[in-house]
């Protein structure tokens, strides 16, 4: 240990002692100590009000065990199964029932389940289902965009307008959030994040599965084999920020809205970033779900921490966020993965298990396998139950978010207090502000007529109330 470097959580505890220094904020980015794994940093900019640990390169803020851990089948995820596995084929189908109970039978009468809210929903999914064969296909242009005549000039060198990798890393953010991103980041492809096989690969038969492989300059389908060049190998994590009252209406149908608007905006926003990086003359594959797991993709472009409720928790959006990426062979410069204490908070915290209506959620320690095939094991971390997540409802419950404390508009005293407590570290105290907290009505259900009544200029999807 330099005399400049000292242990994070040694430092944090004195930190502690002048902690009202912190709860009033910064504007800017600026380090505030070294640390064994990296530095501290402060950027309300970037990580709202949390002071965040900013991880050396090779270090990474999970445990994984090599030995275990193999590239995910993509046809092992519950939403492919729900195509292809008997289990799923003959579980009872909600949707249609939910629909009718709700708006025919409950003549739109029930609470949270409104035709005004229905309508909501329905719209709010319009662009989401676009992976294979909409606006995030990819294999028929040999990754390049069409139109222009820009690929034709060749890979563009930030040198020629004396820019740096640097900088141009940063350009590509900056596109990312004028294409609707709440936020952006780029780390080197890990590629057991890919998935194996690429399921679906055609309406025909919706039950195949076709063997995904590094190509050396191979680029899409041959003799039924998919293949990525191992040149691609940078990934642009972008997230995007779930309207607030909208989760808070969860298990309502407003909930659903705000994820089908996440996914909506994410399929808008990788496929025109992809174009962008593709008419800079450089391969860009856009995904939502597809292509291989956005979350450890996301946590290696530094824009979180796992939650023990299997969602990524970002510094300034909590859990309330959706991902997409985009995979290329443009040399971007990756950031630093960041810690902020999530994994220690959440092993005092059990929100989300107790409020997860179909018991998905685990309520004891992080484990290096789940129990259900769709997950995939060899990390640590809490594996929750996709099956009886997605039978739950469909996509309207995200109680697991609405209940989260890192799920919390910035400008709140309480949610200031928590924050600081959280960074500190102090586990005797993360009870106290568990059950503060809950006491302060936050994570209780806004019922969808309080939402109606809103001014749409409260709502946080608008970034300036984050600040
Ligand atoms: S979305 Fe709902 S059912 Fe699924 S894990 Fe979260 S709380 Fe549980
Ligand atoms: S509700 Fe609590 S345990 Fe669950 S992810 Fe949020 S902080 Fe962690």
């Amino acid at each position: 240990m330099t005399d400049n470097t000292i242990e994070r959580r040694s430092f944090l505890k004195r930190l502690g002692l002048s902690s009202a220094i912190l709860v009033g904020g910064l504007s800017s980015s600026r380090i505030i100590a070294e640390t064994t794994d990296g530095v501290l940093v402060r950027s309300d900019k970037d990580y709202g009000k949390f002071p965040v640990e900013r991880l050396k390169q090779n270090c990474i803020p999970y445990d994984m065990d090599s030995e275990i851990l193999k590239q995910m089948s993509e046809k092992r995820n519950v939403f492919s199964r729900n195509v292809w596995d008997p289990l799923r084929l003959n579980r009872p189908e909600t949707e249609e029932n939910i629909t009718y109970e709700n708006l025919v039978k409950g003549k739109g009468e029930i609470p949270d389940q409104t035709r005004l809210d229905y309508a909501l929903m329905a719209a709010s999914w319009k662009y989401a289902n676009m992976d294979y064969g909409g606006v995030y296909s990819w294999e028929l242009q040999d990754g390049m965009v069409g139109g222009m005549g820009l690929e034709k000039l060749g890979t563009w060198d930030p040198e020629e307008l004396d820019m740096t990798w640097n900088e141009a890393t940063a350009a590509v953010k900056h596109a990312a959030l004028f294409y609707g991103a709440s936020t952006a980041g780029v780390a080197e492809l890990n590629p057991l994040w890919l998935y194996s096989d690429r399921f679906s690969p055609d309406r025909k038969d919706r039950s195949r599965a076709l063997p995904v492989r590094p190509g050396d300059e191979r680029f899409g389908l041959e003799n039924d084999v998919w293949y990525i060049p191992e040149s691609m190998n940078r990934v642009v994590a972008v997230a995007f920020e779930e309207d607030f009252y909208g989760i808070c209406n969860s298990p309502g149908r407003l909930a659903s809205a705000a994820t089908g608007n996440g996914y909506s905006r994410m399929a808008f926003t990788a496929s025109t970033l992809a174009d962008f990086i593709r008419a800079l003359g450089y391969r860009a594959i856009p995904a939502g779900n597809g292509i291989g797991l956005s979350i450890p993709m996301a946590i290696d472009a530094g824009l979180g921490e796992l939650g023990r409720n299997g969602i990524l928790i970002n510094p300034k959006f909590g859990p309330r966020i959706r991902l997409a990426k985009v995979i290329t062979d443009m040399p971007l410069i990756p950031d630093s993965p960041i810690k902020f204490g999530v994994t220690e908070f959440c092993e005092d915290c059990m929100l989300c298990a107790e409020h997860c209506p179909s018991g998905s959620i685990p309520d004891g320690k992080r484990t290096w396998s789940g129990t259900s095939v769709s997950n995939n094991p060899g990390v640590l971390k809490w594996y929750i139950h996709p099956e009886t997540c997605y039978d739950f409802n469909g996509f309207s419950c995200s109680n697991c978010k609405r209940v989260c404390p890192f799920n919390k508009p910035n400008n709140s005293w309480l949610h200031k207090m928590i924050r600081e407590f959280i960074e500190l570290k102090a586990g005797s105290l993360n009870k106290i502000m568990i059950s503060l907290d809950q006491a302060s009505g936050y994570g209780e259900q806004l019922s969808d007529m309080d939402f109606w009544k809103m001014d749409g200029n409260q709502s946080i999807t608008a970034r300036e109330k984050m600040e």
